[in-house]
């Protein structure tokens, strides 16, 4: 700041001179113009009116001019400074009502949106093709059985006629629950539910039972350690092989179709004897494909039939062991895999499909029962 001085012509201090301050003034009014928001907005306002500003600086020039030069000097410098405040003031009234309009746009909530679209998932078709198996054994007077998932060693092998030495007591198939001598397994199959029944009831038995059984198998596209199982057993006097075919054939057709029939072929169980392999007639070609090269089957591979289980009739060791009398009773029975089944039913290509729990695939078979 200048020391006063009587002498001094207003328009010899620079800060002062009319030409300076228009200049100053343009500079801050072009600087509100070009603020793009509130925040810039802020800063033009410091930087031209605040204490530092340059019209301010120019405003304590004043007190240095001479009385008589004071008063146009501060007109001068007043209206510029009140100019750009104005400015500044119209600005931020628009700069207000842009950011309040944009406030409103993103953040509005569109109320004609669908509120309703919770995707609903369906029942997977493990689930449903359970029901469907026991629904054809219920119509026929059968009852569904079911037993733990983590078994007695003894109920998962040796009642059933696999002794200490069988390939599938070694470590390889088998989940063991420990300590390894707990005596306890996770089922590999749904069968020790069959010596559960047979040791807790009087025949005449005829159960179906479903259910999830374990083996060491790595996951592959036709492996998979959690797999489901179903298993018929039938005791009563008389039973015969006669039976079990008669029954296949029946579950056969209520599930694949019209005259749709199982075929035995000779194998061997511990827990049956005589047992059988047991293949379901092609339900898509129904074995037209067999040797006919111009219609090929994807399904069987033009084989004319699928193989689809175990079964046989009951081994009297197993009866024994369970505690009924093989003189009296005979019986039969028969299991298959219901991933495998479900794999030819809808052809499903791949078991990861089936485990890895994708809503998708489950809702693509509907809410089939
Ligand atoms: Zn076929």
């Amino acid at each position: 700041m200048s020391a006063p001085n009587k002498h001094y012509d207003p328009v010899e201090v620079t800060p002062l001179h009319p030409d300076e301050v228009a200049r100053m003034r343009d500079e801050a009014l072009a600087a509100v113009a070009g603020a793009a928001d509130l925040d810039q907005l802020k800063q033009v306002r410091l930087a031209h009116v605040g204490d530092r500003s340059p019209l301010a600086l120019a405003n304590r020039e004043i007190g240095a001019l001479p009385p008589q030069a004071r008063k146009e000097a501060g007109q001068r410098v007043g209206a510029a400074r009140r100019e750009v405040t104005e400015a500044i003031e119209a600005r931020g009234q628009v700069l207000e009502a842009e950011r309040d309009e944009r406030v409103l746009v993103e953040e509005s909530v569109d109320v004609t949106l669908p509120w309703d679209r919770v995707p609903r998932g369906a029942r997977h078709p493990l689930t449903t093709i359970q029901e469907r198996v026991g629904d054809v054994f219920v119509a026929m007077g059968w009852e569904v059985a079911e037993g733990p998932e983590v078994e007695a060693e003894w109920l998962n092998f040796d009642a059933l006629n696999i002794g200490p030495d069988h390939p599938a007591r070694t470590m390889q198939d088998t989940f063991f629950v420990e300590s390894e001598d707990s005596g306890l397994v996770l089922r590999t199959h749904t069968s020790p539910v069959q010596a559960r029944t047979m040791l807790t009831r009087k025949p005449p038995i005829y159960v179906v039972c479903p259910g999830r059984t374990f083996r060491t198998d790595e996951l592959d596209a036709t492996h998979t350690p959690v797999f489901s199982q179903v298993e018929g057993l039938a005791v009563d006097e008389g039973i015969t092989m006669a039976h079990l075919k008669g029954t296949l054939d029946h579950f056969a057709s209520a599930m694949f179709g019209e005259g749709i029939t199982t075929r035995l072929r000779p194998s061997y169980f511990p827990f049956t004897e005589p047992s059988a392999e047991m293949d379901l007639q092609c339900f898509v070609c129904r074995g037209a494909s067999v040797g006919n090269p111009d219609r090929p089957c994807r399904t069987c591979s033009s084989e004319g039939w699928i193989e689809w289980g175990g079964c046989g009739v009951v081994n009297p060791r197993v009866l024994v062991a369970c505690g009924v009398d093989p003189d009296r009773y005979t019986g039969f029975a028969f299991g298959m895999g219901l991933e495998r089944t479900l794999m030819f039913r809808h052809g499903i290509e791949d078991m990861h499909d089936m485990v890895e729990g994708d809503v998708r695939f489950a809702a693509a078979f509907g809410m089939e029962v």
